[in-house]
Formats: structure tokens, sequence, C-alpha cells
């Protein structure tokens, strides 16, 4: 490409209808078949990541009280999560402005993502509000949902990280963490992963070119714009801070997951990058194989070893499949699938609900009559002869994918036009 294409001339060609926009995942597929492509023939490529993102929580703005009933809220709590009052106290105006993380939990099974989830659904939300000392501990209580809401955004502190990592437990034993459903059996029994690999936004501008302060993207499905690096972010492991408004987003891209220690959050995040120049169209070419994939150690999760990103995504089953005709209707009260499926996605009478399912692969170890089928693929660790079996996969590719089709259409409808970042990310 001998000019330069600028983002407002992409966004010209969008709006008269010409812009040729693909996914990511089209995109690595014409390079794969070695298609005579060039950055002049393509737009835009839109990058997707859906994935546990702990750095997730919500600020929002609820009406729980008529003027002057009570001076100020001292704590509060949604569906039995706690949420933080403040900073803006809005003392006797009967609304509270509250923070709530996406970690945060009522119970083990039950936390902010799957209430973030369900405010998107539109479903009742119970709150609870302890007001003020000069109230005498009065608790309020209201029931509220989504439209109630005037303000209600998320952002997220550390999210779309550029090559995230592998977890195995070289010991004897269980190790329970966020890494696993039911504690991550050792010595090098099975491996727990997470990054989406050659779709991630980061991987495919990892100069941070097109990728800034003020880029707009999609959260969950909504509009929304990245505000920053992240936390730990660094110039080799960057990851960003975005921020979007929840009455857009939909719920298939978002929601609780349950790992051995609690409930995680759910986030997704679509990015679409700009063919500005050679150099952009050239990182885009980025491959699974390219992608190294460090593997910790769960216990204090220093990197020991690698493989990369081909042995999780290529030759594996991105979608996990139910066959009830294999279901061997266990002789016990509850499944082990239904009972520890982490979003809640499987029930024997109705098999896997593909709007909740995260394809994260437990239900195939869990099940004792080999009912899931799906390949998750093994990962060679270098100084062991054997393969490590992948049983769970915090990462969905497939949704993943989804979104970025989601971003791609709207771009192509003219419904999303692309901003140039107002600063870099450092
Ligand atoms: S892949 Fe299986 S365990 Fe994982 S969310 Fe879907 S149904 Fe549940």
């Amino acid at each position: 490409m001998d000019k330069r294409k600028t983002v407002a001339e992409i966004n010209e060609k969008i709006k008269k209808g010409e812009a040729v926009v693909l996914t990511a995942e089209e995109f690595k597929q014409m390079v794969r078949n070695e298609e005579p492509v060039t950055a002049e023939d393509i737009d835009v490529v839109t990058c997707a990541t859906c994935a546990i993102m702990s750095g997730t929580a919500a600020i929002l703005s609820i009406p729980v009280a008529e003027r002057n009933e009570f001076e100020r809220a001292d704590k509060v709590w949604l569906n039995g999560i706690p949420a933080f009052p403040g900073p803006c106290p809005n003392e006797r105006l009967g609304i509270v402005d509250v923070f709530v993380y996406g970690t945060a939990r009522a119970n083990h099974e039950y936390g902010g993502g799957h209430l973030f989830r369900e405010i998107v659904e539109g479903k009742q939300i119970e709150v609870k509000v302890k007001v003020g000392t000069s109230d005498r501990n009065r608790i309020i209580e209201r029931r509220i949902s989504k439209e109630d809401l005037q303000f209600a955004r998320m952002i997220t502190t550390r999210s779309s990280f550029k090559n995230y990592m592998a977890f195995v437990n070289p010991e004897e034993g269980e190790v329970r963490s966020i890494f696993s459903v039911r504690g991550l059996k050792g010595p090098y029994k099975e491996i727990s992963v997470t990054g989406s690999g050659e779709i991630n936004p980061l991987e495919n501008d990892p100069l941070l070119k097109t990728i800034g302060i003020g880029t707009k993207i999609m959260v969950n499905g909504a509009m929304g714009y990245v505000i920053g690096e992240g936390t730990r972010s660094s110039r080799e492991k960057p990851n960003l801070s975005v921020i979007a408004d929840m009455h857009g987003m939909d719920a298939e891209f978002m929601g609780g997951f349950v790992t051995s220690t609690g409930p995680e959050c759910i986030t997704s995040i679509a990015v679409p990058i700009p063919v500005i120049s050679e150099e952009v169209f050239s990182n885009l070419k980025i491959m699974d194989e390219e992608i190294k994939l460090p593997i910790a150690d769960i216990h204090d999760r220093i990197p020991f070893a690698e493989s990369n990103y081909a042995a999780v995504w290529q030759d594996t089953d991105l979608e996990i499949h139910f066959d009830a005709d294999r279901c061997v209707q266990c002789d016990v009260d509850v499944c082990d699938v239904e009972e520890y499926c982490p979003t809640n996605a499987f029930s024997r009478s109705k098999g896997i609900d593909v709007y909740r399912c995260f394809n994260c692969g437990a239900c195939i170890f869990l099940c004792p009559g080999g009912a899931f089928k799906g390949n998750l693929g093994r990962i060679k660790i270098h100084d062991k002869d054997k393969e490590v079996p992948i049983t769970l996969r915090q990462s969905n590719r497939s949704k993943a994918n989804k979104l970025a089709k989601k971003l791609k259409n709207q771009i192509v409808e003219r419904e999303f036009l692309l901003t140039e970042p107002c600063d870099y990310l450092r």
C-alpha cells in the first residue's frame, strides 16, 4: 500500500456501504488458504474476546426511596451481593449510587457476573439498603429492574489480555483456584487454559497503532470505549480498561462462572481494527501457532514452560455438544454436570442451553457416561514426555467469533463508525 488509509476515509466507505469488513476468523481463514489478499483489499477486521474477566465492575444509580426518606446509605446489597455506596452519596434524594464488583458474591454460587447478566436480561433485582446512623440503622428494601436504572455502566480494570496463560498442578492432590471447576488435579493430570489466541484484539494490533484511549468498541454487545490501559498492563502484555452502557448489552456475552473458589465474571469485548497501513495489515496475519502460551504452576503462577495457542484452538472443537442417548442416568439425585456446570447451562431434561453455555468443556470430564462431546486438545509440556489434557477453557472462542461477527454486521449496516484514539496507550 503506497498510501496510508485514514480512519476518516474508511468511515466514508462505511457510510457509502463500500467498506470491506471481515471478522478475524474470516481473515485468518483467507491467510491460511493463502488467498492473495492485500492491505488495499480490506478496510476493517473485527477482533474479539469472551472470557473470565475478574476486573469487571458496574456503577449503578438506583432509586430506592422517596426524597427525604433517609439521610445517607450506609450499606447496599443487590440480590444479596454487597455493593459499595458512593462516592456521591445523593443525600436525601432517595437515590444511591453504588459500585459493584464482578467478583463480589452473595454465596459460593452467585456473584457479580450473575447479577450483571440478570440486570441486562431485565430480571427483577432485590435491593436492600442500610441507611445511616441518624436513621437508626433502618433497612429499606426495593425491587428494581433495568428500566429503573437511569445510569448503569460497566467498566473493566483489566480486560482483553494479550496472550494469557495456562495453569497446571505439578504436585500430588488437587488445588482449588479460579482456574478450575472442582480443583486442578496433579501431578500434571490436567491443564486449564485462558486466552482467545489469534482473534484477540491486542494480538492483532500488538504495537497499539489503532487501539488507544477513545477507541470505540463493543462490550457485551453494546457500544463502548477504551478508557486506557488496565492494571498490570505492560508494553509486552498489554490489556485494556473499557466502559460501556449496560442498557444495550446482550446477556449472551456475559454472566457468572462458578469456579472451585467461587463465582467469577464473564465479559466480552470486540474491537474493530482499521487497516490503515501495511504494518497494521501485516500484524493482522498473526496465527495461533505463533502466539506463545506460557504454562504456569498453579501454586505460584510463575510460568515454567511454554506452548502456543494452536494447541488450544486448532483441530479442536470450539463448541461442546450433549448426546442424550449416551446419558447413563447416573444413580444419584443430581448429576455432576447439573451440579458443577459453571454457568448452570445444563439440565438432563433440556440438555445444554447454548445461550448460556460457555463451551468451557468441564462437562466432558464431569460426565462418567461420556455424553458430552468436544475435543479440547492436549498440551505437551517440554520436560515431560506425555501430553496433558486440557480440561477447562476460560475463554470462549465460539462466542468471541459471534461477537466479532455482530460488530462486523453493525459496521456493514452503517450503524457503527470507527474512531481514532484521542491518545495512545503506554
Ligand atoms: S461446556 Fe459444559 S460445563 Fe461448560 S458451560 Fe457448557 S454445558 Fe456447562
